[in-house]
Parts: C-alpha cells; sequence; structure tokens
C-alpha cells in the first residue's frame, strides 16, 4: 500500500494488482485470475462471459446472499431458484436434475459455496455437463476451502472471490474473476476498465464498466494473503469450540463432508432441532416467539447475544422468500416449490429446506479476534436459551 502511495500508482494500473493476480491464480490453481472492485462485478463479468441474454433462465443457488444473483438481473436474465441439501446447505444436485427436466433449455448454472462449505460438485458438475450448462462459482465466501483436493473458485468456467470487509480475507473492498479460458480473462479485464479499444484517443466498440481494482487494495489483498491459512486455522478453532461446547444442545453445527471437503469455517452456524424449536414467526421485517421451557429459536438466541453486545445473524433468507424474487420459479428435490402447497406446513415432509434452515438456524459470532473466554460466554447465552 505504501508502495502505492510512493510510486503514485494509486489507480487502477500498477505492480499490485499484477502480483496479487499472479498471487491468487497460483494459490488456487486456476490460469487467470482477474482483479476487480468488488465479487458483485466479478459476478457481473462471469454472467456476461457466460452470455446470459435478456429473457433467458439462469439456475442460481437459493440459499445465499443477493450479490449471487443480482447479476443475473443486471443482463435481464431470469434467476430460477434451486433449493438447498442438508448435508452441505448447498444447492441441491438432485433439485438441479428436477430443474432441467421442467426448463430443459437453460444454459447456465450459478452455484455459491455458503458460509465457506464446498458445494457437492462431482454431482454439480455431471449435472451441467450432461445438459451443456456453464457453471459459474460463486466462492465469495469460500477463499481456501478445498474439495476433493482442489480449490474452491476452479469448479466452474468462471470462479468468483470477493474481498470484503468480512470475508476470510480482505482488501477493505474487491473481488476477482477467476478462469482458465484466457480470451475470457482478456474480455473481463477490456470490460472492466470502460473497454476501451487500442487507438491512440478513447475508441469504444462495446459497453464499459468501471470494475478494476484499485492498485492501493490491491496492495492491502496482496498484505492480507499472507494471513490466509492463519484466518482459517482460527476460523476452525472457532467453530470446533463451538461445536465442543454446544455438543450435548440438540443443535448441529453447519454441515461439511469430512472425507471430501476441508471448509474455510468463514462463519460457524448453527441449527436447531424441530422438536428443540420453540414457536417463532416472521414477517418481511420482524420476528417474535412464545418462550418455551427446553426450547428456543434463532430469534430468542440472536436477542440474547445482543443484550450483550454479542453479534449473531439470521441464515441468509433464500432468495425464493425475497420481495424481490417472490414470483421467480423455485425448484426443490420433489418438483416446483411454487406448487406443492402444503410443502412447508406438513414438517415430516418438509421439501423447501432453505425455508427450513432459515427457520431453524443462525450464524454465531465468528470474528477471529475473539478471545476463547468471549467464546465461552457466548456457549453460556446459548445454553441458557433451552
Ligand atoms: C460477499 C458476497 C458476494 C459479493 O461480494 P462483494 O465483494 O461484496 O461485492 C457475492 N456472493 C456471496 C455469497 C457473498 O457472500
Amino acid at each position: 500500500m505504501t508502495e502505492a502511495y510512493n510510486t503514485n500508482w494509486m489507480s487502477t494500473v500498477g505492480e499490485n494488482i499484477n502480483k496479487v493476480e499472479e498471487q491468487i491464480s497460483s494459490y488456487i490453481g486456476c490460469k487467470y485470475a482477474v482483479a476487480l472492485s468488488a465479487g458483485t462485478a466479478a459476478m457481473h463479468l462471469a454472467i456476461k462471459l457466460a452470455g446470459v441474454e435478456p429473457g433467458a433462465k439462469v439456475f442460481c443457488s437459493d440459499m445465499t446472499f443477493s450479490a449471487t444473483v443480482n447479476p443475473v438481473v443486471y443482463e435481464g436474465g431470469v434467476p430460477v431458484f434451486i433449493d438447498s441439501e442438508y448435508e452441505t446447505w448447498n444447492m441441491s444436485p438432485a433439485a438441479l436434475e428436477k430443474a432441467f427436466e421442467l426448463y430443459p433449455d437453460v444454459k447456465v448454472v450459478v452455484v455459491v459455496n455458503l458460509y465457506g462449505t464446498p458445494a457437492k460438485f462431482d454431482e454439480i458438475k455431471a449435472i451441467c455437463d450432461r445438459h451443456n450448462a456453464v457453471l459459474i462459482e460463486d466462492a465469495a465466501e469460500s477463499l481456501g476451502a478445498v474439495y476433493k483436493g482442489r480449490q474452491t473458485g476452479t469448479f466452474g468456467k468462471y470462479g468468483v472471490l470477493s474481498f470484503n470487509g468480512n470475508k476470510i480475507i480482505t482488501g477493505s473492498s474487491g473481488g476477482m474473476l477467476l478462469t482458465d479460458d484466457k480470451a475470457g480473462a482478456d474480455r473481463a479485464r477490456k470490460w472492466s476498465t470502460q473497454s476501451r479499444e487500442a487507438a491512440p484517443w478513447y475508441q469504444h466498440e462495446e459497453l464499459g464498466y468501471n470494475y478494476r481494482m484499485s492498485n492501493v487494495i490491491a496492495g492491502v489483498v496482496r498484505g492480507q494473503c499472507n494471513h490466509l491459512k492463519e484466518h482459517i486455522t482460527r476460523k476452525k478453532e472457532i467453530y470446533m469450540r463451538y461445536k465442543e461446547g454446544l455438543k450435548d444442545l440438540p443443535i448441529k453445527m453447519n454441515p461439511y463432508n469430512e472425507r471430501n471437503m476441508e471448509p474455510n469455517f468463514w462463519l460457524s452456524c448453527m441449527l436447531i432441532d424441530r422438536e428443540a424449536m420453540c414457536k417463532q414467526v416472521r414477517n418481511d421485517s420482524d420476528a417474535a416467539y412464545i418462550k418455551e421451557p427446553g426450547k428456543t429459536c434463532p430469534t430468542e438466541i440472536l436477542e440474547k447475544l445482543a443484550i450483550h453486545n454479542a453479534e449473531g445473524r439470521p441464515i441468509w433468507k433464500p432468495m425464493h422468500m425475497q420481495p424481490i424474487y417472490r414470483m421467480h420459479p423455485f425448484v426443490t428435490e420433489t418438483g416446483d416449490g411454487r406448487r406443492s402447497t402444503n410443502a412447508y406446513t406438513d414438517m415430516e415432509k418438509t421439501v423447501d429446506v432453505g425455508a427450513d434452515i432459515f427457520d431453524r438456524g443462525l450464524c454465531l459470532p465468528s470474528d477471529i479476534k475473539m478471545t476463547s473466554e468471549e467464546q465461552n460466554n457466548i456457549i453460556e447465552m446459548i445454553r441458557e436459551c433451552f
């Protein structure tokens, strides 16, 4: 960063940008990395590279941050939401398969690795290949996570990283597009710098964007890269401590498959067993619950943490439940989620996995500066809620 200031390369050209692209692409194991102003910008360019046209349906992870899907709409595409599965909380391969039965012409699939846990890529890739669909991987939350020995961000034709302030490492802001496709990387780099053509003046043949990472930010990211391993180690300790401290309660931690994946443990989350849930209702802006002995709900736990100035969060509210996306198709493992009317009322046969995890789950305080004493206090507060 200091070097950027001292050499006066303060804008979107400079040594830090080149170096951070090299550093990340060699760490991840992809050929090209394009440094951009945000993960959202990287997703937008990935959607353009995948050729999403106005009116085209795109299969998207349902339980995620809105930045995974908004760029589809920037290009005029129509997100079709694919339900989650319980083993990783990511896109359900069975629901994806169902979606291709309903919409066989879809050509692009956007999959997120939620909270740092890889999706089931063997299954998802096989389905995409069978249907000739381009896979885009949103690895914004999962930098450093590994699936079958391979870094996340490399499973799609295009991968997306974020260096926003809340991610596992940060540049304060920033993002990256990852790919093995040289032509794609070149186009993204050109689009991100206002699509200037090679000419002595400002010559434009294509629509451009101001999406390039600044050399100052790139300096921060370069500095942070040295801490990635240490951050992951610390995040894993936090996850394991919660797991141990909460093990005799009727809850489960956010799951992953120990045999074939190693998450980066970005956020520790918990899911309350159905039998241990007290009554909780949520509308579009508020939540309420009725206290019952031995039972609790995310709302009660989050309120309790907040009283002690500790910040937990609800799980990402699924996109199919968002007012902006409520009318979009939503596909569950059993078919069209919009048409299975009693999908969620019959608890034995819950088919809307995303709504269920949103209802019973929450994100726990996971900051790497948290002391073990602070974490023990949080564990104690959660225990008191039961
Ligand atoms: C943070 C995040 C993004 C967006 O990244 P920005 O750098 O904030 O634009 C996209 N997808 C997911 C899943 C994220 O968590």
